[in-house]
C-alpha cells in the first residue's frame, strides 16, 4: 500500500439514529488532526448512486481506506462493485469500522486504534 491511510465517514445522511450520539466534526477534525492519515472526509451517504459514482472517481489502487459508517459486511455488500469498477480491492484496500450507537469518545478510540495498527 501507498502513504498514509484515508479516513472516510459514512454519515448515513445525517439523519440516522445511529450516530446521534456522535459529534461529526469533533471526530472528523480529531481525526484529520491529531492521527497518522494523509486526511480525513465525510461523505453523506457512500451505498446509493452519488456514493457510487464518487467511489469510482475517488479510489485508487494500492491505498488504505478507513471507513467509518455501519456494519462492515453491509459496507462491504454495498460498495465493493463501485471499487472494483474504480480498478480498487475493497477487500484489501478497506478497513471498515461500524461507529454506530457510539459516543463521540468511544469512536475516536475505535479510529485511532485502527490507524495505528496499519503499518
Ligand atoms: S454505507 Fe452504511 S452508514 Fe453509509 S449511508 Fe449506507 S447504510 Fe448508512
Amino acid at each position: 500500500m501507498n502513504g498514509k491511510p484515508r479516513f472516510v465517514m459514512c454519515i448515513c445522511t445525517g439523519q440516522c439514529p445511529g450516530f446521534t450520539s456522535l459529534n461529526l466534526w469533533e471526530l472528523i477534525n480529531y481525526v484529520r488532526g491529531e492521527l497518522d492519515v494523509e486526511y480525513a472526509i465525510v461523505h453523506p451517504q457512500l451505498c446509493v448512486d452519488d456514493g457510487d459514482r464518487f467511489i469510482k472517481d475517488y479510489v485508487k489502487p494500492d491505498i488504505k481506506y478507513v471507513i467509518g459508517a455501519c456494519d462492515p459486511k453491509m459496507q462491504r455488500k454495498m460498495m465493493k462493485d463501485a471499487f472494483a469498477e474504480a480498478g480498487g480491492n475493497f477487500d484489501e484496500q478497506v478497513v471498515s469500522l461500524d461507529l454506530r450507537n457510539m459516543s463521540t469518545e468511544q469512536a475516536m478510540a475505535k479510529v485511532k486504534e485502527t490507524i495505528e495498527s496499519i503499518k
